[in-house]
């Protein structure tokens, strides 16, 4: 991994923060999991969200079959942040920024895997159960759908996890070996 060269590209992104981690810093909970069960409603929904991801220990298994992991932040200010639309609205630039990283850390590993934000929407209508996703290597399942703990990770960078006022700020990991 030529780390001198990728910062030089991520400084060309709109990012708010970025790090990087090893993964055994990561924390996985139980507890998480239970979140998306009782109060996502794309829970059971889409191949990137729980329970099609798999269990916990599924996912934390594979999240630490890679060593490493770039942590990526974005952060965009809306009227209000508790207009649900307005604030969802300002993913699509996120998850854009998200596949150009990627894209980046491909160049220099051929063993990635990326988790993003909320559910997939790559498609109008989800797959999930009746046939296999339709785009398994664009899809990527949400950071929280593995049982990572983002707070954690952020207290433990000093990373910015509530902006506060009307700021949204937006989460992934790249993996990587
Ligand atoms: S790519 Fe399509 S089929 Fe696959 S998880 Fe996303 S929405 Fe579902």
């Amino acid at each position: 991994m030529n780390r001198e060269w990728l910062e030089a590209q991520l400084a060309e992104l709109p990012l708010y923060q970025y790090e990087f981690i090893r993964t055994q810093e990561l924390s996985f909970s139980q507890r998480v999991r239970y979140v998306c069960e009782t109060e996502c409603p794309m829970y059971g929904k889409s191949w990137a969200c729980p329970p099609a991801v798999g269990t916990v220990e599924a996912c934390k298994e594979k999240c630490l079959s890679y060593p490493y992991a770039l942590m990526i932040s974005t952060i965009t200010e809306v009227e209000d942040i508790a207009n649900i639309e307005m604030t969802l609205a300002t993913r699509a630039d996120h998850e854009a920024i998200t596949r150009k990283v990627h894209a980046l850390v491909r160049t220099q590993s051929d063993q990635t895997m990326a988790l993003s934000t909320e559910a997939c929407a790559i498609c109008a209508h989800c797959t999930y159960p009746n046939a296999p996703c339709r785009h398994p290597e664009h899809m990527y399942p949400c950071v929280e759908s593995h049982g990572i703990l983002v707070t954690d990770l952020a207290e433990r960078y000093n990373i910015d996890f509530l902006a506060g006022g009307n700021l949204v700020t937006w989460f992934s990991l790249i993996f990587y070996r």
